[in-house]
């Protein structure tokens, strides 16, 4: 029998607001345990939460941008449950009214475009932390996290296999990052991830019972863990077992999803609308103002830069995975630098050299206007390829421009026919062997006496110029 995976994912977002959902506290993340706290925020009674608008905003761009309908009119709910990291006894969250409803995010599988529905998209509250260390039998709670903003975007049942649940994340991500309203950072908690997978025979309409796996915190794990789940449950039923609807916790040392708790042990939650808020009257005239001053997004931006700067797919997936990235190329574009030349200059050094000191694009010193200028003397033919590669790292470790870095150094490219000529006598005088080898047809010599030649002139030799000469004198 063969099987095929239903995969749908809940995924929590931290809002990248400056201040907690429904009260003026900071949302810094680093802080001394419980410094940015108030009676909101930890939950006193007689308080009363006062919605942060740039919240809802964050929310209505992120439907926006993921082609959700927004409601005119929704609210928020009481989630009630009890835990330490939840003073007050229950979550502020959205239940039945949600503020975004079914939209869709287009992946790549394959080279096959798929939709995958966005069910909704609601605003919620996050709760504090648990920490649990010093080895006593006690736990400390810090309340620094709770109150900060979390959207919840739910996906439609609509993803067949791990590989694109990861596309999904990936795309998601990408997304949250170029509206700014995300940082997108798994490690660090600021993006979640509970998984919801069951099985089927291929071919059945029906779906399986489903089980819900938490605490997948890496991007690396999204794969890990739902390629477990899968086989796990394929061999439950393969030995004539059931499915059991559950929550199960994913555990990345050994690898494998451990049962937390069953259906019958879910929580009851009492939702009921939240009485303390006034529900949300959005009108279109904002909504439409938030519609327009979204950015480009990255499928977008993707193909234009493929028809505007004709990049190889490749390329132009790559640069545009980040806005900083784009941003970046096309500042260098517009410097003078020629499209492609720049693609792979950054493909190529520029992120190794970033990813040496583990820096982003936006962290880059290097501006994109010294890598045009650094081509131009290429293209000029001012410095040869390989000088431009020790110009290059020159530029962005001392912030000093090409043209004064090849002055300084000396670098200038020798034309110069007499110059080469003279030392490629002196290396085929002191080469013998070598030439004989080279005239009785070895000809792979020639790359021999282009490196013993450019080693004598410190790489600066023109090599096409080189090239020329030698074969003239070997032949
Ligand atoms: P809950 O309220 O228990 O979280 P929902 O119906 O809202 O349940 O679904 C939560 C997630 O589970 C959604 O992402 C949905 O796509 C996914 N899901 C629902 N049914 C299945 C199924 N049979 N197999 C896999 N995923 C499913
Ligand atoms: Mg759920
Ligand atoms: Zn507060």
């Amino acid at each position: 029998m063969k099987y095929e995976a239903v995969i749908g994912l809940e995924v929590h977002a931290q809002m990248l607001t400056d201040t907690k959902i429904f009260c003026g506290c900071s949302t810094k993340f680093g802080s001394e345990p419980n410094t940015q706290t108030c009676p909101i925020c930890i939950g006193m009674p007689g308080v009363l939460p006062v919605l942060n608008k740039k919240a809802l905003e964050f929310a209505i761009r992120t439907g926006l941008a993921t082609n959700c309908k927004i409601s005119s009119y929704s609210r928020f709910a009481r989630k009630n449950y009890f835990y330490p990291d939840l003073p007050k006894g229950y979550q502020i969250s959205q239940y039945e009214l949600p503020i975004c409803e079914h939209g869709f995010l287009e992946i790549v599988v394959d080279s096959e475009i798929k939709k995958i529905g966005i069910t909704r998209i609601h605003m919620e509250e996050d709760a504090g932390k648990n920490i649990h260390e010093g080895g006593g039998n006690y736990s400390f709670v810090d309340l620094n996290r709770t109150g900060v903003p979390l959207m919840e975007i739910v996906s439609e049942p609509d993803l067949r296999s791990p590989k694109e649940a990861a596309e999904y994340m990936k795309k998601l991500r990408t997304i949250l990052r170029y509206l700014g309203v995300c940082d997108g950072n798994m490690e660090q908690g600021s993006l979640r991830c509970d998984a919801n997978v069951s099985i089927r025979p291929v071919g059945q309409k029906e779906y399986g019972t489903r089980a819900e796996v938490k605490n997948i915190n890496s991007f690396k794990f999204v794969e890990k863990a739902l390629e477990y789940e899968i086989k796990r449950q394929i061999k439950v039923i393969e030995e004539g077992g059931k499915i059991i609807q559950e929550t199960r916790l994913w555990d990345s040392d050994r690898g494998i999803t451990e049962s937390m708790r069953s259906k019958e042990e879910a929580h009851d939650y009492r939702y009921f609308p939240e009485p303390d808020l006034v529900p949300m009257t959005v009108e279109q005239k904002w909504i439409d103002e938030i519609k327009s001053s979204l950015p480009e997004l990255p499928d977008v931006k993707r193909e234009r830069f493929v028809s505007e700067f004709g990049l190889p797919e490749y390329d132009a997936d790559l640069l545009t995975s980040e806005k900083s990235i784009a941003g970046w190329f096309e500042a260098s574009v517009k410097a003078g630098g020629q499209a492609k030349a720049v693609s792979n200059w950054m493909m190529g050094e520029l992120m190794k050299l970033l990813n040496e000191e583990n820096k982003t694009f936006e962290e880059c010193a290097l501006r994109p206007s010294q890598l045009a200028d650094m081509l131009k003397l290429l293209d000029k033919g001012t410095i040869s390829g390989k000088i431009a590669k020790t110009v290059f790292e020159e530029m962005y470790k001392t912030g000093k421009d090409a043209e004064a870095i090849v002055k300084e150094k000396g670098l200038v490219q020798v034309s110069d026919e007499e110059a080469i000529e003279k030392a490629v006598d002196e290396i085929i005088a002191k080469s013998p062997k070598e030439v004989e080898r080279f005239k009785a047809g070895d000809e792979k010599l020639l790359g021999f006496f282009v490196g013993q030649v450019m080693k004598t002139m410190k790489g600066k030799a023109n090599p096409q110029m080189l090239n020329e000469i030698l074969k003239k004198k070997l032949s």
